[in-house]
């Protein structure tokens, strides 16, 4: 079954508000001029994933204008949520949730990123409330594992990606939407990249995972890698061919650097 390679940006806790409007409108124009507009199901498409004040203004009539008349009928470029609340619309003061998420144009959510895991001890309980909470308001989740340096100098990496998987996905079944992100911990934000060796094999090991899991559901799921892709390395990531995107943190704060990783989605799809 062919799944869509998906490009993603974490801008993670940036841009500021001068850099974020440029950064979106070269983002947008160079996403549009690659990938044809009106694709419902498109070979590949580009998610950014803001801060969540980012969100209300890039799907603002002034935010929508900069996708040209490629907006709204296109899946080709959609918004994420970084985070959300597991806790429903109500008295919890500082929480977003889905509900409201998708009500301003969110469309997807990362969940179980590394940095809300290791910075706000995240666990694989919390990860699994807020991927149903996600799917239960209309966001499709992204599901962020890996392991650290430490568990794969241990030779844990198996053992912990599975852990986090089968506890993330432990409330959903089979008929989920869902993408996942094998992004290894050490190589978040380092510049040190895994080796093609090193993400085939664990995608692999996920993919199979996954067939066990759900059997030929599972083949709808892309699985992504994430750690320190850039321009230079992401040809050969998205040319294996188990892995189906990027999720791209630095590299996706500047529009040249972000859409050269698009290229390669295109060129490798
Ligand atoms: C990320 O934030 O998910 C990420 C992979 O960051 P970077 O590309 O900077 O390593």
């Amino acid at each position: 079954m062919d799944r869509p390679t998906i490009i993603a940006g974490n801008w993670k806790h940036n841009p500021d508000r001068n850099l974020g409007e440029s950064l979106w409108r070269e983002v947008a124009a160079g996403t549009m001029s690659r990938i044809p507009a009106g694709e419902h199901n498109p070979p590949v498409k580009v998610v950014i994933f803001p801060p969540t004040p980012w969100l209300g203004w890039l799907v603002s009539r002034e935010g929508l204008e900069c996708l040209g008349n490629g907006f709204p009928e296109s899946a080709v470029l959609e918004i994420g949520m970084q985070e959300i609340s597991d806790r429903p619309v109500g008295a919890y003061t500082g929480e977003v949730g889905a509900e409201l998420a998708h009500q301003f144009g969110a469309r997807w959510t990362l969940v179980g990123h590394s940095e809300r895991r290791i910075h706000f001890g995240e666990t694989d309980e919390d990860v699994a409330r807020r991927l149903t909470a996600a799917v239960d308001h209309g966001l499709c989740p992204l599901l962020c594992i890996g392991e650290t340096s430490e568990e794969r100098d241990a030779g844990r990496t198996f053992e912990v990606v599975s852990h986090q998987l089968e506890v993330g996905l432990s409330r959903f079944d089979k008929k989920h939407e869902y993408a996942i992100a094998y992004e290894p911990v050490w190589a978040i934000g380092t510049g040190r990249t895994a080796t093609v060796e090193q993400v085939e094999d664990v995608h692999q090991h996920l993919r199979e995972l996954l067939q066990k899991k759900i059997g030929s559901a599972s083949d709808g799921i892309p699985i992504l890698y994430g750690g320190s892709v850039k321009p230079d390395n992401a040809r050969d990531l998205l040319g294996l061919d188990v892995v189906d995107g990027a999720l791209v943190g630095g590299a996706s704060l500047k529009a040249a650097s972000f859409l050269e990783i698009l290229d390669a989605g295109i060129a490798t799809a």
